[in-house]
């Protein structure tokens, strides 16, 4: 049995997985919440020696904002899909990404105008993840889905008990759906597709509370 911690700050949620004495870290943050993050991890008995890797949802620097900070101090190795990773490079979140995406709501616009997103530390991930790779060497019987749409690279995490780490597939702060922005719109609906053949139940996204999977509309 896998236990979940939510860690949120600045409306980004990080998620902590404990199985026995191994931590795993998904996404990282706003790298100005670093010290509030390292005190999550610390609260939660998490230490260099316990967390056995950071797993990123996608490269964008809400999500990827700590993970140099957190490889420097924990020794900690980074895993990520490739097709995100000049985004954590170059710190250019229109990495791999359309001039004009597929679905971008005004109001995401608008809050992303006004967010403030930290000075991002540019990193080169050490481990590339693909879709169907497992975690098992790390102590997680987790496995690793492809799910392109938000950006190219994006992954998500899923348990063997049906909980599913989406990163910004979905995001559920006013109800449960697709992101704001959403690159590739195709793409994302036939990940919705192919995800309603599996056995997810609790879908937990980066932004927004966990919801059942079941809640999700049948339109999409
Ligand atoms: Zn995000």
């Amino acid at each position: 049995m896998v236990s979940i911690t939510t860690l949120t700050h600045k409306s980004v949620n990080c998620y902590l997985l404990k199985k026995g004495e191994n931590f795993l870290l998904i996404d990282t943050g706003f790298s100005d919440k670093r010290y509030e993050i390292e005190q999550d991890l610390k609260e939660n008995g998490c230490n260099s020696e316990t967390l056995q890797l950071v797993v990123l949802t996608h490269g964008d620097t809400d999500h990827s904002g700590n993970c140099k900070y957190l490889r420097d101090k924990f020794g900690v190795k980074i895993a990520m899909h490739k097709g995100d990773s000049g985004i954590v490079e170059k710190g250019d979140m229109t990495y791999n990404r359309k001039e004009k995406p597929d679905k971008y709501s005004l109001l995401f616009r608008i809050m992303s105008f006004f967010g403030n997103e930290g000075d991002f530390e540019k990193f080169k991930p050490d481990i590339y993840l693909k879709g169907g790779d497992s975690l098992n060497k790390y102590g997680f019987n987790v496995s690793i889905l492809h799910l392109p749409g938000h950006s190219a690279g994006s992954i998500g995490i899923l348990t063997q008990e049906g909980n599913l780490f989406c990163g910004d597939l979905f995001v559920n702060i006013t109800k449960p759906q697709l992101h704001y922005l959403i690159d590739d719109l195709a793409k994302a609906k036939e990940n919705v597709k192919e995800l309603k053949e599996m056995n997810i139940q609790m879908v937990y996204p980066g932004h927004g509370k966990p919801f059942p999977f079941s809640k999700l509309s049948d339109k999409l």
